[in-house]
């Protein structure tokens, strides 16, 4: 018996392709990262059951219970605000840090990665869209980070992650989503620094995010509803 869980993630990744060949781009190019922070544990063990092992969570507290009833292989993204007092435990669990977007937070996490023995890879969430609400830097202060993260011993940088606003038509996600991989190449060509991933998309974004270049999308709803 295939789990319904996974049948849904399976026609999102029939989703995401089309969405990717419609404008071009290679399939393969374009992950779909699964987040699971709406469901338990056994929900998640499905899936791995069924061949996967990177699912995204937003909250440490919530993350580290699942983590402790799930194999030890499974890649954690950490994908949630993040604030200092919990570096440790993320640094611990996660092997892929989604919402890096301050210098004190950045030189934190590369300091508890040296003590943890640690190397894990950093994406610098960017505030594109100017939100309020939102976390994440100014893309102005996004070159202070990338010029750190250079120099950090015990971090991989590896790209950007952005959100745009849950109201923001088409046209709009669009512009949002070509500026991080604008902000992106700027970047990168100035500090020479490859910064390969754009972590951008969600469920309800994910085609406009797609055809602005991201690499990975992070789809909760549209697999666990
Ligand atoms: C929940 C969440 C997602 C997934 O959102 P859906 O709309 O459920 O696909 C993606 N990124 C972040 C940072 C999230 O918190």
């Amino acid at each position: 018996m295939i789990p319904e869980v996974f049948e849904r993630y399976r026609e999102m990744c029939t989703a995401v392709a089309a969405a990717a060949a419609d404008c071009g781009r290679d399939p393969a190019t374009v992950r779909l990262l699964p987040v699971s922070k709406t469901v338990g544990a056994a929900v998640i063990r499905e899936l791995y059951d069924c061949g996967l092992w990177e699912f995204g969570e937003n909250r440490i507290a919530v993350l580290s219970a699942k983590a402790a009833e799930l194999p030890p292989d499974i890649v954690w993204h950490f994908i949630g605000p993040l604030q200092s007092n919990k570096v440790r435990k993320v640094v611990r669990l996660a092997a892929v840090i989604h919402s890096v977007d301050n210098p004190e937070l950045l030189e934190r996490i590369d300091r508890i990665a040296a003590e943890e023995n640690r190397t894990p890879r950093l994406l610098f969430e960017i505030n594109i869209s100017g939100e309020a609400s939102k976390g994440g830097c100014t893309p102005a202060a996004a070159a202070e980070l990338v010029r750190l993260a250079a120099v950090c011993r015990h971090v991989i940088p590896t790209g950007l992650m952005t959100m745009a606003p849950l109201d923001a038509a088409p046209d709009e996600q669009l512009k949002i989503f070509s500026g991080l991989r604008e902000l992106r190449d700027r970047l990168s060509a100035e500090a020479n620094l490859e910064l390969p991933e754009l972590s951008m998309g969600m469920s309800r974004d994910f085609p406009a995010a797609i055809a602005a270049g991201a690499t990975i999308v992070r789809i909760g709803s549209n697999i666990f509803q």
